[in-house]
């Protein structure tokens, strides 16, 4: 299991339900600790690919292997646990509850893991340590989410998916509501963390321009085939 890569996939197929889009992918790796940026346009299906991976979506066919498990092998309990002890999620929109404190916000994948819940130890000095570290200042930790800027909002849901230290961090295009230095400088922070956790991250964008901070970037065409919608935006 140690030796197993984060993510494994092998000739997945998904189609959406209503049958227009469809993504098959062959194969694809990210290795325990890396960081990879998967780059791609518009409706290329990078959130797709992100939620299979995650198993918020099933595939049709194909095996997803994360850490050695093969998700199709885990019922809905099972693989909502597994999702829990082991990913931390970025979305694109943050996704924070806005009238939660932002500490509240931090600890909510700790509700859902004990794995987490024991490796974060004390929870609230560990969700506080880690705001500060991401740049949140403690003033705001008390106040509710929605009163907090989007660049602040994000580093809230930086430490909401790092908090107990998970091995996956997958991260939806979570600079694009920011200017050039802002991501950098929060893609800088980051690392900063997923050194110290070990932690593997795939994030996804459609902006090459973040490249350099990563340890692998490839386009979503290398690995994907698709048809449908939007399929000559990336296929082309
Ligand atoms: P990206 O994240 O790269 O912008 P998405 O994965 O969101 O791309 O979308 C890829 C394709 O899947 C698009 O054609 C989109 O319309 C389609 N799609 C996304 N969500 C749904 C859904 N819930 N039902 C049907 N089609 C969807
Ligand atoms: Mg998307």
């Amino acid at each position: 299991m140690e030796d197993d890569p984060a993510v494994l996939i092998r000739n997945a197929a998904f189609r959406w339900p209503d049958g227009e889009f469809a993504l098959r992918i062959d194969a694809f790796a990210l290795a325990r600790g890396e960081r990879q940026l998967l780059l791609g346009p518009s409706g290329a299906g990078k959130s797709t690919l992100l939620n299979l991976i995650g198993g918020f979506l099933r595939p049709q066919s194909g095996q997803i292997t994360i850490l050695g498990r093969e998700l199709s092998d885990l019922g809905q309990t099972a693989l909502d646990r597994f999702r829990a002890d082991h990913f931390g999620v970025i979305f694109q929109m943050f996704n924070l509850l806005p009238y939660l404190s932002v500490l509240d916000n931090v600890l909510i994948p700790l509700r859902f893991s004990r794995q987490r819940r024991q490796q974060a130890g004390d929870a609230h000095a560990c969700a506080e340590r880690l705001l500060s570290r991401l740049g949140v200042a403690p003033d705001l930790h008390r106040r509710p989410a929605a009163q907090l800027s989007v660049g602040q909002q994000q580093r809230v849901a930086a430490a909401r998916a790092l908090i107990g230290a998970p091995q996956i961090i997958l991260a939806d295009e979570p600079t694009s509501a920011l200017d050039h230095d802002n991501a950098g400088k929060f893609l800088d922070l980051l690392q900063t963390e997923l050194q110290a956790t070990g932690a593997a991250l795939l994030m996804v964008s459609h902006d090459a321009r973040i490249a350099d901070h990563f340890d692998r970037v490839i386009d979503l065409t290398s690995i994907a085939r698709t048809e449908g919608r939007n399929s000559e935006a990336c296929c082309g």
